[in-house]
């Protein structure tokens, strides 16, 4: 599904030479590193604080401490992502209100968002799925009128923009309160273990989670708040920091060859093509997508048939999600009706996902592509 090894050989020398800075240095925590790339990416994401930490799980966590949520506060997200959204939130003893997505951009869908808010709920995470960023109009609207926080998921959709009806831009993770990333290695900003970061604009959260992810101190031994132990470490921070200046580049490859997969697997009737929400196809300008994954839907009930042929033909290829998350063991509530997720029960029964990296060349594609229209037309 990526292609790590083709593309460190691009960048060998960058890394090379911040893994030995570290190592000649032996400033494994915290050193120099970690803070000239939270600062770099700081300046990336035009946000005024990066806060760097383990990994994405912790980032949402901690990002949910630092608001002040408390147990019995309702958090509003998408039935449709990655487990750890809904598991910070239970992990903390908020409670957890799933809702539908969008059949378009498999984002959370604005009307279950609406229909979900009780005077309990506190926040909305909206996740910005495969890379798109969600709706971030209409749920600032939402959070506005209903005072809300919100707290962006952007651990699929670093360097992504989005466009507000007025023209101006901004950096997904950087729009709501506070946003959440993950350097997981097959992210678009991969490092080569875990690693995480928060962002922020709002200077008193950022000293708040500064500390939260420092055992809760703001002073060396002075505990004022229960924190946990967060960090990205300097090895981690010097990957990333020679990889940043390439994550521009690393966008349009994935977006280059999603455009390629778009054009030859439209013409399949039984094929459903990704769509943005800013102009339904996907073209070189459409900037709100930095395809994460690619991720189709089969819609003549060959999905799992063309699962295992593609893998028989040496094509990798994944199921992101086979399950709902209101569906899990660990998340399955009473309060949940069937009839309240119709665009999640049909996208696990739907999707497939396809290689996706920034090492993709047309031999592979037009390969990947002719498999899947022989096989499921
Ligand atoms: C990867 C991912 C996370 C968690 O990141 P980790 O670094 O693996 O903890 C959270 N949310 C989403 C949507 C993800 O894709």
């Amino acid at each position: 599904m990526v292609d790590l090894q083709g593309q460190y050989k691009q960048i060998k020398e960058a890394v090379n030479t911040s893994i030995e800075q570290v190592l000649n240095t032996s400033a494994y925590i915290n050193g120099p590193l970690v803070h000239e790339f939270q600062a770099d990416l700081e300046k990336y994401l035009g946000v005024k604080h990066v806060i760097p930490c383990a990994n994405g799980t912790d980032a949402l966590q901690i990002a949910m401490m630092g608001l002040g949520l408390e147990q019995g506060d309702e958090v509003i997200t998408a039935d449709f992502t990655f487990a750890a959204t809904v598991e910070v939130i239970a992990l903390l003893k908020l409670t957890p209100v799933l809702v539908d997505v969008d059949a378009k951009t498999y984002n959370i869908d604005i009307e279950a968002l609406k229909k979900a808010i009780t005077p309990k709920t506190k926040a909305i995470v909206p996740v910005h799925l495969f890379g798109q960023v969600a709706n971030m109009e209409a749920v600032l609207e939402i959070a506005k009128e209903h005072n809300l926080f919100v707290i962006e998921d952007n651990a699929q959709a670093i360097g992504a923009n989005y466009t507000f009806e007025d023209g101006t831009k901004k950096k997904a993770g950087t729009i709501g309160n506070v946003g959440t990333t993950s350097f997981f290695p097959s992210k678009n900003l991969g490092c080569y273990g875990d690693g995480g970061a928060i962002f922020t604009n709002d200077d008193e959260l950022a000293h708040i989670m500064r500390g939260i992810v420092n055992h809760g101190m703001y002073t060396r031994y002075y505990h004022d708040v229960v924190g946990v132990n967060s960090r990205l470490d300097s090895l981690q921070a010097g990957v990333l920091k020679a990889k940043l200046p390439r994550l521009d580049n690393y966008c349009g490859a994935r977006r280059n060859a999603a455009c390629f997969y778009n054009k030859a697997l439209s013409v399949s009737e039984h094929i459903i093509t990704p769509k943005t929400s800013a102009c339904g196809e996907i073209c070189d300008t459409c900037d709100c997508h930095v395809f994460h994954q690619y991720t189709l839907q089969i819609t003549n009930g060959k999905r799992d048939d063309l699962h295992k042929h593609l893998l028989e033909k040496g094509i990798p290829n994944a199921i992101y999600y086979p399950v709902a998350l209101h569906s899990q063991k660990a998340y399955a509530d009473a309060r949940y009706k069937e009839s309240d997720f119709p665009v999640t029960n049909e996208l696990i029964k739907t999707v497939i996902s396809l290689p996706m990296h920034t090492e993709l060349d047309n031999e592979q594609l037009t390969f990947i592509t002719k498999t899947i229209l022989d096989f499921v037309n």
